[in-house]
């Protein structure tokens, strides 16, 4: 039986070993901090097609959430509390935005009018990051996952491997040999806000300039902040309040005083030129996907699959 080896237990590293244990391949999966433990671990869940300033359909945006979907249901099968809200998400937008959207709902019929600035995205998913990746991961490990907290520091330590495919998020910035890779790290910061009383709570997630996601107990997660070229994953409430306080008072009117609980931080990987993440062959066994940025739940899954065929062929 051949074995690889995948480094980073985040979205991307899940997706390839799943894909990987499909094809019969024995995977052993390497984390230096855990499953979750970068980006994945932070992000708010959001997995929709129209992310973006101009609201313009995502690349691929069907065969991406088909991706996802499939991996989600995985999850789901292996986790008791619900891992996603397939209720939808609630876009609000400016008038350009909801030209786009309108012709969406011709398209791709997964719009609907709610009033001249609010759309309800019918295909947009809440998934629940934490309890998605612990699901995915234990029905992983019932497929023979093989689990390692440790951390690879060259490629040199994967000499064993039929296969290494490298899904590090921002460790890629640390890692050897891939300075080549124009790639550029954006932290996010996301705050966990007590939901106000005299506002109804939220049947969906909110987007607009910034988000709103609800959470359990009457709480929500109000992001992100998008802080180009800062790599630490320190929170700093105040500066996050600064520049997400002013989108949720647009995104929710009357909404004044924001009673903030605690804050997440994390760093996204971009890369230049498109928001499409980098699948590169980096060696003569060795695969990497990264700079998911943005969008690494909508991707994760479509993503590893093409790495995968790259690295494997195509399945007959
Ligand atoms: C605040 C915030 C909010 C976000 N919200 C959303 C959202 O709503 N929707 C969405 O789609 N995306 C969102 N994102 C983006 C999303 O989080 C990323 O696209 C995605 O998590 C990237 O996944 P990944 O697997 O590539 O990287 P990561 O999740 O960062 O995983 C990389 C893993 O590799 C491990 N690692 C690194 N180097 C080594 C090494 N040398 N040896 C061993 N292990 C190593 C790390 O510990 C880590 O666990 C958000 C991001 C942030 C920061």
């Amino acid at each position: 039986m051949k074995k690889a080896a995948v480094i980073g237990a985040g979205f991307a590293g899940l997706a390839i070993s799943y894909h990987l244990l499909s094809r019969g391949i024995a995977v052993d999966l390497f984390d230096q901090k855990g499953v979750g433990g970068g980006a994945s671990g932070v992000a708010s869940g959001l997995l929709h097609p129209y992310a973006g300033e101009q609201a313009r359909r995502s690349y691929l945006a069907d065969e991406a959430i088909e991706e996802a979907k499939i991996l989600i249901a995985l999850s789901q099968s292996f986790s008791v509390e619900p891992v996603a809200d397939f209720s939808g998400v609630i876009r609000k937008a400016t008038k350009e935005q909801s030209k786009m959207l309108l012709s969406h709902k011709e398209v791709y019929k997964d719009v609907e009018i709610i009033d001249e600035s609010s759309f309800l995205i019918t295909s947009g998913i809440a998934v629940h990051s934490k309890r998605y990746l612990q699901g995915l991961f234990k029905a992983l490990q019932s497929k023979g996952l093989q689990w390692k907290i440790q951390k690879i520091v060259s490629v040199e330590e994967l000499e064993e491997y039929d296969y290494y495919f490298l899904a590090l998020g921002a460790g890629v910035f640390s890692f050897p040999g891939l300075e080549k890779f124009s790639l550029k790290p954006v932290k996010g910061q996301v705050l966990t806000c007590k939901w106000p009383v005299n506002i109804p709570p939220l049947e969906h997630s909110l987007i607009g300039k910034g988000y709103i996601v609800p959470v359990e107990n009457g709480r929500v997660h109000l992001g992100s902040t998008y802080e180009r070229g800062l790599m630490d994953e320190e929170t700093d409430i105040e500066k996050a309040l600064a520049d997400l306080g002013p989108k949720a008072k647009v995104l929710v009117p009357g909404w004044e005083d924001i009673e903030v609980e605690g804050a997440r931080a994390g760093v996204r990987v971009s890369h230049t030129g498109h928001y499409f993440p980098l699948t590169e062959k980096i060696g003569e066994k060795g695969w990497m996907l990264a700079a998911m940025g943005s969008r690494g739940l909508l991707y994760h899954g479509y993503a590893s699959k093409i790495l995968i065929e790259s690295a494997l062929g195509k399945e007959e």
